[in-house]
């Protein structure tokens, strides 16, 4: 069945509007490769139209309880929770991942707002008295104004609500600009936003591309810029936010090694890093896309992990026995499939390849099968770049300590994973890599909402994270207030 082409509309001061861009991008279901709707590229004067909306909404919104606050929030806890399965359904059509990806997504968005649901006591603020004779001392959290979200394709649904509930529950207000590839289930939630009735411009929503971000980046009326995306992108957003004195938050890209001890359990480490380097297609900014074993593990674990690679079944997310849909558009592809001739080219061998896969009723979709290389430098192009596609290379090292420096060579941080049954190897790895997110026999280390979905080097730029404490961290200001209230005004102070 054709599915009908969705005109993506923007949300301002609490009504839907049709943008009058003059500029549109497409929306592609990657399985299919059917069109599935248009984007605008909303222009400077629609972002001001939607910070006005939210300057407008704040001092009323700052002045509501953060009880009440987060009334709304518990609201659109049950809503999401009601509309689960659509949600997940569109997450898969307009992403491609599997709809057991989707569900997974969509509980971490969920736990999210359950977080920022303890609002009212992660705000609270500090005191000491008689910091001197009679003078007390108060540290309060107040919102910081207007905060933008600038969100990528991978996970449309998760990562706004990295920021948003968080934000909203500190009292803030909200412009959110979806990822132009996948901006369908952001258009879903704001119809759940908008039902729970938030009083206009709390939340708003405009969409587009790289000028409507620079539109929002360059406003005055914005007060804190929360992003998450490639590392080139997360660089021009830092800096440029910054430059007009935005606190801003900027979360890139990857490129995750995972490291294998010869004391591992290879059948469980195999099964742990296919699911983190295929899993999602290896769309993840946690996803493992080199393997570095060391000293005996090399062959029992490149033996493992090709069988899996070989035996995943890819396909459209929808259908059922599916464990690995395509990446995002025909573009992606090209480039993971170009990166892997490259490295062909210049000595690889193909352990398992999965360029141009045949899938039956799918020719139109963007699939690439899981790839397996080995006999690569360090040094290499696919070794250092992040593919962003189900491509795993495997490495040989001698040591724990060859693997750490590897580790900590690279120009990303994001996450580092080590697989062991040796608890001294694992305290080591876990103290000296360099890397935001470490896992022990985990192969996506992932937070939980109630932590902060770390980061660090080239993969992280700002001070404080997504989610949690780090969260309200961000989104309020800390004022300090120094009092005195003396009984006898006639004293000499
Ligand atoms: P992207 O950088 O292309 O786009 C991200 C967002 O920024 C989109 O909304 C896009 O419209 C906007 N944008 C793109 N280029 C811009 C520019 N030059 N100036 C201003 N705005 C710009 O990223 P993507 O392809 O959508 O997402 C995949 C990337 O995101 C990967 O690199 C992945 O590792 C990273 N990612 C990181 C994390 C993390 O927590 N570190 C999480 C998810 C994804």
């Amino acid at each position: 069945m054709t599915q009908a082409v969705e005109s993506v509309r923007n949300y301002v001061a609490g009504k839907w509007q049709d943008s009058a861009a003059s500029e549109h991008t497409r929306v592609w279901n990657p399985a299919t490769g059917e069109q599935l709707g248009t984007v605008p590229v909303s222009p400077a004067s629609e972002v001001d139209a939607a910070v006005q909306a939210a300057a407008k909404a704040l001092p009323g919104w700052r002045r509501v309880p953060a009880g009440d606050r987060v009334d709304f929030l518990f609201r659109l806890r049950d809503s999401l929770k009601k509309n689960f399965e659509d949600l997940a359904r569109t997450v898969t059509i307009e992403c491609g991942k599997t709809l057991a990806e989707s569900r997974g997504e969509l509980q971490r968005a969920i736990e999210n707002v359950e977080v920022a649901c303890g609002t009212p006591s992660l705000i609270q603020g500090y005191n000491s008295e008689d910091i001197a004779s009679g003078i007390d001392e108060i540290m309060i959290r107040q919102p910081v104004g207007v905060c933008a979200i600038i969100a990528p394709f991978n996970f449309p649904a998760m990562i706004p609500f990295w920021f948003l509930p968080y934000a909203i529950a500190c009292g803030n207000t909200v412009v959110l600009k979806p990822s132009e590839r996948v901006p369908l289930t952001m258009q879903k939630v704001f119809a759940l936003l908008d039902a729970i009735g938030l009083p206009p411009g709390v939340v708003n929503m405009v969409n587009g591309g790289r000028a409507t971000v620079e539109a929002l980046l360059d406003h005055p009326g914005v007060r804190a810029v929360s992003f998450v995306g490639s590392s080139a992108a997360a660089r021009l957003v830092y800096s440029r936010a910054a430059a007009t004195g935005k606190r801003v938050q900027c979360q890139g890209g990857a490129k995750n090694p995972v490291v294998i001890l010869p004391d591992a359990d290879f059948v469980t480490a195999s099964d742990i890093v296919a699911d983190s380097a295929f899993g999602c297609a290896g769309q993840r900014c946690l996803a493992a896309s080199v393997a570095i074993a060391v000293g005996d593990a090399a062959n029992p674990f490149t033996e493992a992990i090709a069988q899996r690679a070989a035996s995943r079944v890819t396909g459209f997310g929808l259908d059922d026995g599916v464990q690995m849909g395509p990446v995002i558009a025909p573009d992606s592809k090209a480039r993971v499939e170009a990166l892997v001739a490259k490295a062909v080219s210049s000595g690889a061998s193909l352990v398992v390849d999965g360029r141009n896969p045949n899938i039956p009723n799918y020719a139109s979709g963007s699939f690439v099968r899981p790839t397996v290389l080995k006999d690569l430098p360090f040094a290499s192009e696919i070794t250092r770049t992040e593919i962003f596609g189900p491509v795993l290379s495997v490495h040989h090292v001698n040591t724990i300590d060859d693997a750490i420096a590897f580790v900590n060579s690279g120009e990303y941080g994001n996450m580092a994973c080590l697989f062991t049954s040796n608890g001294s190897s694992a305290r080591k790895f876990r103290y000296e890599a360099e890397v935001g997110n470490v896992g022990i026999n985990v192969g996506v280390a992932a937070p939980m909402a109630f932590f902060p979905f770390s980061g660090s080097r080239g993969s992280f730029f700002g001070d404080l994270h997504a989610q949690g404490r780090d969260a309200i961290e961000f989104f309020t200001q800390e004022k300090v207030a120094v009092e005195r209230w003396p009984k006898d005004w006639s004293r000499k102070f």
